[in-house]
């Protein structure tokens, strides 16, 4: 008998939730809240620009996908990040999540602090660009409905208290 590795068992696939939206992720999904606060004291988030065949392809929302069965929301949203970007967040502890739960699918915002704004490149097929985003303008953003939507609680998340 060896241990072994499981092999991942991804969780690409569309669900609907108890709501009935139809959702991308059947173990739910994840997303990375990568977020600077600058000398002057604004805060910034990075923004995924998705590309026009994506889901509510062309708007603005944070990297982010299926998680795997077992697979928890922070590792899902590094593997993500890791997957759609060169953003190098490996030793930056996450500061905090948010779960929107939807009924019988959920999606989780891992977030955490950058000490500095570097350049973001895609990688992958399902991002046009990545941009930092002044948190004062998001309103002048057309951001996808679900980061939309969560983003007054999202806000919150990872904040000193
Ligand atoms: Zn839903």
């Amino acid at each position: 008998m060896t241990a072994g590795v499981a092999p991942r068992t991804s969780g690409d696939g569309w669900t609907y939730c108890a709501q009935g939206h139809k959702h991308w992720g059947i173990h739910g999904a994840a997303g990375l809240l990568a977020r600077h606060r600058d000398p002057a004291g604004a805060e910034w988030v990075l923004l995924q620009h998705r590309a026009s065949w994506s889901h509510h392809g062309g708007t603005w929302g944070i990297p982010g996908g299926a998680r795997d069965l077992g697979e928890s929301a922070e590792d899902a949203a590094r593997r993500e990040v890791s997957e759609e970007s060169d953003l190098e967040v490996v030793g930056i502890d996450a500061a905090g999540e948010f779960v929107d739960d939807h009924g019988g699918w959920t999606y989780t915002t891992v977030a955490l602090w950058l000490p500095v704004m570097p350049p973001v490149a895609v990688r992958g097929a399902e991002s046009v660009e990545f941009a930092w985003t002044p948190v004062a303008g998001l309103g002048d953003v057309p951001l996808h409905p679900g980061f939309a939507a969560s983003w007054p609680a999202v806000r919150g998340v990872g904040l000193a208290g």
